[in-house]
């Protein structure tokens, strides 16, 4: 069976991959802050350190795939932290227990997020990688009445299916045998959405900023499926991919360009 690494395994769509890939057979070694195999803070150095020990001693060097799904929604510089650089660390500190796969995969989530309005001085921080950088103008966007920080939110996840793009294709990954790709969500019913959703009036006012016509807000096991599906044996070619698992928004916001 399949041993795979997968962050944010305590809740929401990383705990319903979890349990699918489990309820498959598959072995998962769960990552998060709170009640996982392996308990760390992503938005620290010394915890993405522990990550890339902890997971290679309990799979003794060798997995098939990662699935980095944690993330954070607040309006504050953790969120940097955690989606961007806790995701980017997660990947590029358990690549090379990948090495022994026959088999290897990765993938990472994003969100429709990365199409609403973002701060492009924080992307561009991103982009280069300069987390002290990004944290700070992060700071300054949080603090910013006017962007409610939802800037810091889509600026990380835009940064991150960036990522994804110039990455995929390197020596590192497609040059590796490794697929690495991205799920890019519309609004899950889990609890990071739980508050923004919970009365009928809280969910058309939020589905009027990220429409959904096709099925409206879906459940975990939507996304779980997919993420399982480009982790799998079965995908072989797809390299760079951000695939919309959104109902529709991304088809609604940016029409026909492909
Ligand atoms: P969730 O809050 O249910 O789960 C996120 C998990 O990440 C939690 O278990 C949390 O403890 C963990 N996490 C947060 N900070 C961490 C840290 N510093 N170190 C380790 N683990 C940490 O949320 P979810 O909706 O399941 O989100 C999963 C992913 O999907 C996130 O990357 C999120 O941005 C993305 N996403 C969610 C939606 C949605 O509508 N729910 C939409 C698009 C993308």
């Amino acid at each position: 069976p399949r041993t795979s690494v997968l962050t944010g395994a305590a809740s929401g769509i990383g705990k319903a991959t979890k349990d699918l890939l489990e309820q498959r057979g598959e072995r998962v070694i769960g990552v998060d802050i709170h009640d996982a195999e392996v308990v760390v803070d992503l938005s620290t150095a010394e915890g993405r350190a522990a990550l890339v020990q902890e997971a290679g001693r309990i799979s003794g060097g060798s997995i098939d795939a990662v699935y980095a799904v944690a993330g954070l929604a607040v309006p504050a510089p953790a969120t940097v932290a955690v989606n961007f650089f806790g995701t980017v660390a997660t990947l590029e500190g358990l690549r090379p227990l990948l090495a022994g796969s026959e088999a290897p995969r990765a993938v990472l989530v994003s969100s429709m997020a990365a199409l609403l309005p973002s701060d492009g001085e924080l992307v561009a921080l991103l982009t280069d990688g300069d987390e002290s950088a990004a944290m700070a103008r992060a700071e300054v966007l949080a603090r910013d009445p006017a962007t409610t920080g939802q800037l810091i939110y889509a600026s990380a996840k835009l940064a991150l299916s960036r990522w994804v793009r110039r990455e995929a294709a390197t020596a590192a990954w497609a040059g590796a045998g490794i697929p690495l790709n991205a799920a890019a969500p519309g609004i899950i019913a889990t609890p990071m959405t739980a508050g923004l959703i919970a009365t009928a009036e809280a969910r058309e006012q939020l589905l009027h900023v990220v429409p959904m016509p096709l099925n409206g807000i879906a459940e975990p096991i939507v996304v779980a499926r997919l993420l399982a599906w480009l982790n799998s044996e079965e995908n072989t070619h797809l390299c760079g991919q951000v695939i919309y698992v959104d109902g529709g928004s991304d088809v609604v916001l940016r029409g026909d360009s492909v």
